[in-house]
């Protein structure tokens, strides 16, 4: 039983950690916390560790280190023969590659090996524009980008607010 895998252990140079498939997320965070590290996995503590890495994995850093498949460096895993094989980089690098997203179609893995970082602190906010600076903030990225696109419908949404005299000073100029 899969539950039952429940290795989860930090390198000696703190650089990687491996972990058994028995996790969730919540877990491994939990555990690297002491060492204030992260890895790049699951948004939600509840989610399980094997079917994220091996579907992909979209994770609160993916703009610096891609996927959490990604950052996975080892993969112990069983195949359908009953071997227990690796696959890495170097060793086995087509089912290496396959697992990237492959989910559960090229064996069971028995162990991930994947990258930590050092995360001692996690910084939440939101960011607001106060009423003054709203016609700057709406005049930026007219030019059909992804911001003109948010600013668009910041607009409409501003309109309907000032229509029903919510902020009854607002002066909006058409994005
Ligand atoms: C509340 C919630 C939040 C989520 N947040 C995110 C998120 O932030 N990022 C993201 O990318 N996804 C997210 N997901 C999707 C999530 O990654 C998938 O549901 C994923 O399959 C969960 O992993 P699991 O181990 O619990 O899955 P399971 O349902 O246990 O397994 C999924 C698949 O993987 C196979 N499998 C499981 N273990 C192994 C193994 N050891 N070897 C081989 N195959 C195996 C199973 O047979 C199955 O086909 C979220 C899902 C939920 C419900």
């Amino acid at each position: 039983v899969l539950s039952n895998l429940t290795t989860l252990s930090l390198a000696s140079d703190n650089k990687t950690v491996s972990i058994g498939p028995a996790f969730r997320w919540g877990d491994v965070y939990k555990y690297l916390q002491q060492y204030n590290l992260s890895v790049a996995g699951g948004r939600l503590s509840p989610v399980g560790v094997p079917g994220l890495l091996l579907g992909g994995g979209i994770n609160f850093y993916g703009n610096q280190v891609g996927f959490s498949a990604d950052t996975v460096t080892k993969y112990e895993v069983v195949t359908a023969k009953g071997d227990i094989i690796y696959a890495t980089s170097t060793a086995n690098s087509d089912l290496f590659w396959a697992l990237k997203g492959g989910s559960s179609n090229f064996g069971i893995v028995t162990r991930f090996t994947m990258k930590t970082f050092p995360s001692k602190k996690v910084w939440a906010g939101i960011y607001s524009v106060g009423p003054d600076n709203l016609p700057q903030f709406l005049s930026v990225g007219r030019t059909g980008s992804i911001l003109s696109i948010c600013t668009e419908n910041l607009y409409r949404l501003l309109q309907t607010t000032r229509r029903q005299s919510l902020m009854p000073n607002l002066t909006l100029s058409q994005p």
